[in-house]
């Protein structure tokens, strides 16, 4: 893709559009859900905009790799960190919806309840 329009989580990243920002480093940001799925929806999103995670490349190893741990951080932070899913939608026909790689981290707010397929 040569598009140089911001994504969407790119503009929430340089604060043109308000988020809830949980977390944030050098490498990726996390932020509530707009629309949560679950009682606890947390967007993990690398700064850098690959489109989607194939588009992903070798170079990418280590920030595909750091969106994993800090999915696992921000879990433990949430109190969430026995039972939470990750999400990753690749491609419209998959459901991904913002062209900016991100993994969703779904889970109920005590860490018992199980999930319904319609949560997700
Ligand atoms: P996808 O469908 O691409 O896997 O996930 C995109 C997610 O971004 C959806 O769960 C949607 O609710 C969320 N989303 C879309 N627009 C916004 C927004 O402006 N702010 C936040 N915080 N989340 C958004």
């Amino acid at each position: 893709m040569t598009d140089s329009t911001p994504t969407l989580f790119t503009r929430i990243i340089n604060r043109d559009i308000p988020a809830q920002i949980l977390y944030e480093d050098d490498q990726c940001i996390v932020i509530n859900d707009i629309a949560p799925q679950a009682p606890v929806h947390m967007l993990v999103i690398p700064r850098k905009p690959i489109p989607r995670l194939v588009d992903a490349t070798a170079e990418d190893k280590a920030v595909l790799g750091h969106l994993m741990w800090v999915a696992g951080e921000v879990a433990r932070t949430a109190g969430v960190d026995e039972a939470f899913r990750l999400v990753v939608n690749n491609g419209a026909d998959a459901g991904q919806t913002v062209f900016h790689l991100h993994l969703h981290v779904l889970a109920s707010k005590d860490g018992t309840q199980q999930f319904t397929e319609a949560q997700l």
